[in-house]
């Protein structure tokens, strides 16, 4: 399997190649250069790291080592069931797929997880070291940061917008006392914080020198990673392969529902793949409408691990629209909007507000005794809206709720469950440097802590 760049002008290159880069070096996305096919049947036994090892080798085909990592991974002790993503049944027809069970209790940890695993296997063959530089709006921070803390010949430079996140959230990320974990809170917005990651990205030279690397979602293994549960939630909520299903997807950068689309191109029956945004809607709005109008700032919200105005990995997406024309993208993306008359066909979408995620919360815990996230209410509220009648609906849950206590006390007048382990985390020592949005500043931290 090769990756070529959706912006057309980067050499196609193995997975191995592209696993310690961030964007390609013309400032595409890389995207494998046809999808696999592959058979239902075969499939539908296997268990979760059974099922994780065929799907991955067919994009990670010269990783040797993948079914032993793939193998650590999937562990009950990691994600507190074999099953690892369990569905629950909430009526017939209409299901919870769980994939916030792993270490920070969100569903990032199934893709991060593996690629800890990934990058500190091809690091030490290749007898090299990496600094990985990544943006996060709240839960890619401490998935990446759990992933890699600890792990020998990688450093993370972590970049939060100061004062933006849940006190638990911040509290994750910033009470790691391993050496190699740095976390930089912006004196910004997470947009600003992705642009000053593209920006050190775009110095070449520095680049080079410090061996920057990248974890958020524009990395192929995480997308990767994220076709697996889509089998398997398929497989859970279906007795035969003729049956479709559409998924609704809690959705921001555009990582997790692309990786349904990529599970779709590879053969799986899935109907719709729903699309809820929050108050930020740009996704909805392109998915209506065909418009793209990636708006200044990001506003912040009670689910805000969606509060994104551009989302990186949609690029993925309207390059298949263009028919993998990369000058085409390349000019459509260097337009501050488009818009786009093609069919996105398979796709529904919607949008979800405050008011939305916890009247919710409330119908979910009054009607079946659940407790979701804000997030996932975002999904439910919107999957609910555009549910058929004899098409089961999987919604993925993206976060435990407790991650989310704020806004889980206003919807239904006390504290959610604290999973064990997690009881005095905001009372743990913090470590973090706060800084302005200026590459500069940035850069310095690096070439200063550098690994
Ligand atoms: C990251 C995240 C999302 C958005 O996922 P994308 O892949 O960025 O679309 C939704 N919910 C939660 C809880 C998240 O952490």
């Amino acid at each position: 399997m090769r990756y070529v760049s959706t912006r057309g002008e980067a050499p196609a290159q193995r997975f191995s190649k592209i696993l310690l880069e961030g964007l390609a070096p013309d400032g595409g996305l890389y995207v494998p250069e046809e999808f696999p096919r592959i058979s239902l049947a075969e499939l539908r036994s296997k268990d979760y790291r059974e099922l994780a090892k065929s799907i991955l080798a067919c994009f990670m085909d010269d990783i040797p080592s993948l079914p032993g990592i793939v193998e650590r991974t999937y562990t009950k002790e990691n994600f507190q069931s074999e099953e690892i993503t369990p569905l629950r049944t909430l009526e017939p027809g209409f299901h919870i797929l769980g994939l916030s069970n792993g270490p920070t209790l969100a569903f990032k940890d199934l893709a991060l997880q593996l690629l800890g695993g990934l990058f500190e296997s091809e690091l030490q063959r290749q007898d090299t070291s990496l600094n990985i530089l990544g943006a996060t709006s709240g839960d890619t921070g401490s998935a990446a940061e759990y992933a890699m803390r600890g792990r020998k010949n990688i450093s993370v430079f972590m970049l939060s917008p100061h004062g933006r996140m849940s006190a638990f959230q911040r509290a994750q990320m910033y009470a790691l006392q391993e050496a190699n974990i740095h976390n930089l809170a912006v004196e910004g917005t997470f947009d600003d914080c992705q642009d000053l990651v593209k920006q050190v990205n775009a110095d070449a030279p520095f680049k080079e020198r410090y061996r920057i690397g990248a974890v958020n979602s524009i990395n192929w293994a995480r997308i990767a990673a994220q076709v697996v549960y889509y089998f398997k939630g398929y497989f859970s909520a279906t007795a035969d392969n003729d049956q479709e299903v559409s998924f609704a997807v809690p959705s921001g950068n555009f990582g997790n529902i692309y990786a349904g689309y990529v599970a779709r191109c590879m053969g799986l029956p899935i109907r719709r793949l729903i699309l809820a945004t929050n108050e930020n809607d740009v996704l909805e709005e392109f998915f209506r409408s065909g418009r793209y109008r990636p708006r200044g700032g990001a506003q912040a919200t009670s689910s805000p691990s969606m509060d994104i105005s551009r989302a990186s990995n949609l690029e993925r997406y309207v390059f298949e629209l263009l028919e993998r024309d990369g000058a085409a993208l390349k000019r459509l993306f260097q337009k501050e909007e488009f818009e786009l008359l093609v069919s996105r066909q398979g796709f529904a979408a919607g949008r979800s507000t405050h008011a939305d995620r916890i009247a919710t919360i409330r119908a979910v815990h009054g009607r079946y005794g659940v407790t979701i996230d804000p997030h996932t209410a975002d999904g439910v509220k919107v999957g609910l809206e555009h549910r058929e009648p004899g098409v089961p609906l999987v919604c993925l849950e993206t976060a435990q709720p407790a991650k989310f206590a704020e806004t889980i006390r206003e919807a239904l007048g006390r504290d959610p469950a604290r999973p064990a382990g997690f009881e005095d985390l905001e009372r743990r020592p913090q470590r973090f440097e706060v800084l302005p949005p200026d590459a500069g500043a940035v850069k310095r931290i690096i070439a200063r802590c550098a690994g």
